[in-house]
C-alpha cells in the first residue's frame, strides 16, 4: 500500500522546520519536509549576505519564543548551522530538489503533488515564504540590461557602481555591505529610514556621514533604460543617473497561484486561517512569512510552527 505520512511540510524554512521538529518532539512520527531548493532555508542562503548579522528581534519586533527551538542572535552561517543540527537531531526526513505544485484533499487524505508523482499525508503545513517571488517594479526592464538588475547580491562584482533600491533592513544591509568594495547609492521613496531596526538606522547614518553610501531620498523611479550596456535609472523628481548594476530589495510577494491551486482562500494578500493557522480545508495549515503581509521573522515562524504542532498533537492525532 502507498505510504501515508502523518505530516508533510511544504518548504523547509524556519516555520517549516519548527512545524516538523516541534511535532516530532511531541511524539508525532512519519514527518516529511519537502524543499524545492538544494538545501533547507533557501531564503536565508540566497537573500542574506555572507556574515550577515541575524537578529532574533528582527525589525525591532520583540518575540518571545514559545517552543523548544532556542534560536538566538547570530550570523547567516551560525543560523544555517543551527538549523542543520536541529533537523539532524530530530528524525525529520528532508527531501530537497522537490517543488510542490498543488495540494488536494480526497477522502480525508491529502495528495501533495510534486514533479512526476504525489505524496500522501494526513496533515499538510504550507510554509513556502514570500521570497520565491521577490517584489519587482511595475515598469518593464529592457531585456538587454536584465543581467545587471538583481534581487540579491549574487552577481555583484567589486568596483561596480551600484544602486540599491529600498529603505528597509535588507536594502540598508545590502548597501552598507557593498560600500566596502563599491561605489554605492541607496534610493528610497521616503525621507528617512525609519522602518529599519535601530542598528541598521545607525549603520546607514554612519555610512552616509562617511560618504560611503550616497542617499537618494524622497524620489520615485519611473523606469530603467539601456545606456551603452549600463543601467540608466530614470527618476521622477531628479536627473537620470547611470549605474553598472541595480539591486531591488523591496520584499516578496504572496504565492497566490499556489494557494489558489491548493484550495486556500486568500484575503488582502494573505491566506485565510484560524488562530491555529488552519485553513478552511481541515488539516491544511499555513505558517511563517506567507501569513504576514510583510514583517515576518524567523522567531515568528518558529512560533507558528510550534502552535500548529501543539494543535495537531492535542486535537487530531
Ligand atoms: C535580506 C533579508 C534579511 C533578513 N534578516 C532577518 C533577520 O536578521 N532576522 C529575522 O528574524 N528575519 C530576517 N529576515 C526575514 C526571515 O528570513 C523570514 O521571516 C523567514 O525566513 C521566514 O521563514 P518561512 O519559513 O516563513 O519562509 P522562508 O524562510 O522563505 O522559507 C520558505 C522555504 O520554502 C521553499 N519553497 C518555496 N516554494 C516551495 C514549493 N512550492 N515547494 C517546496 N518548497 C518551496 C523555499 O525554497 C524556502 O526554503 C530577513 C529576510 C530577508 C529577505
Amino acid at each position: 500500500m502507498e505510504k501515508i505520512y502523518d505530516m508533510v511540510i511544504v518548504g523547509a524554512g524556519p516555520a517549516g522546520i519548527a512545524a516538523a521538529v516541534e511535532s516530532y518532539m511531541l511524539g508525532i512520527r512519519n514527518i516529511l519536509m519537502l524543499e524545492k531548493d538544494e538545501n533547507h532555508n533557501a531564503t536565508i542562503r540566497k537573500y542574506y549576505k555572507d556574515n550577515k548579522r541575524v537578529d532574533k528581534d528582527w525589525k525591532g519586533q520583540k518575540v518571545e519564543l514559545d517552543g523548544n527551538i532556542y534560536f538566538l542572535d547570530g550570523t547567516k552561517e551560525t543560523t544555517l548551522d543551527f538549523f542543520d543540527e536541529v533537523i539532524k537531531a530530530h528524525g525529520v526526513e528532508l527531501k530537497t530538489h522537490t517543488e510542490v505544485n498543488k495540494i488536494e484533499k480526497t477522502d480525508g487524505i491529502f495528495d501533495v503533488y510534486i514533479a512526476g508523482g504525489c505524496i500522501k499525508a494526513k496533515y499538510v503545513v504550507v510554509t513556502i515564504g514570500r521570497m520565491g517571488k521577490p517584489n519587482k517594479p511595475d515598469y518593464k526592464i529592457p531585456s538587454s540590461i536584465k543581467k545587471l538588475v538583481g534581487y540579491t547580491l549574487d552577481d555583484c562584482k567589486d568596483g561596480e557602481k551600484i544602486l540599491v533600491i529600498g529603505g528597509g533592513d535588507s536594502a540598508i544591509e545590502y548597501a552598507v555591505d557593498l560600500s566596502a568594495r563599491n561605489e554605492v547609492a541607496i534610493c528610497y521613496r521616503r525621507a528617512t529610514f525609519r522602518r529599519a531596526n535601530p542598528t541598521n538606522q545607525k549603520d546607514i547614518a554612519n555610512a552616509i556621514a562617511h560618504k560611503e553610501v550616497r542617499p537618494i531620498l524622497n524620489v520615485n523611479i519611473s523606469g530603467l533604460e539601456d545606456e551603452n550596456g549600463k543601467v540608466k535609472v530614470l527618476f521622477e523628481e531628479i536627473e537620470a543617473e547611470v549605474y553598472d548594476r541595480v539591486i531591488y530589495a523591496i520584499g516578496g510577494t504572496t504565492p497566490s497561484a499556489f494557494l489558489a491551486s491548493s484550495g486556500i482562500e486568500e484575503q488582502e494578500g494573505k491566506p485565510v486561517h484560524d488562530d491555529n493557522y488552519e485553513t478552511a480545508v481541515e488539516g491544511l495549515f499555513v505558517a511563517g512569512d506567507i501569513t504576514q503581509e510583510s514583517g515576518g521573522s524567523i522567531a515568528l515562524g518558529l512560533n507558528h510552527g510550534y502552535k500548529i504542532a501543539c494543535h495537531i498533537n492535542n486535537n487530531c492525532i
